[in-house]
């Protein structure tokens, strides 16, 4: 049976950051070490951009260094993953729900 010809390409190197709250003689959780997830984010992108200028300083035959992430959505009140329905709505926590009231228009009464 012929085999196919397998070629390997688009070789490239991934290099992670050395993780938040990883102090080399102690490790604590990134979450403990930095508990807001968007300064999270933040100190890890300060992070490997002081990486790729190093990269770039001391590396011969680099063709380029980028920074790939991936993206998770959460509510910003209850920091549950962030799902909508078909208005845009999460509906995850009462802060979430009063929200969508409020821009609704929609006014519960209380009995
Ligand atoms: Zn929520």
């Amino acid at each position: 049976m012929t085999q196919p010809l397998v070629i390997k390409h688009n070789y490239r190197i991934v290099i992670a950051p050395r993780r938040l709250g990883d102090y080399g003689f102690m490790t604590v959780s990134e979450r403990m070490a930095e508990p807001d997830p968007v300064r999270r984010a933040k100190l890890y992108h300060e992070r490997c951009e002081s990486m790729i200028e190093q990269i770039k300083r001391h590396i011969d035959d680099v063709g380029s260094v980028y920074i790939e992430h991936e993206t998770e959505c959460s509510c910003p009140y209850c920091g549950n993953s962030w799902t909508p329905d078909e208005k845009g709505y999460n509906g995850c926590c009462d802060e979430q729900e009063l929200e969508r009231d409020k821009e609704l228009g929609v006014t519960k009464t209380e009995e």
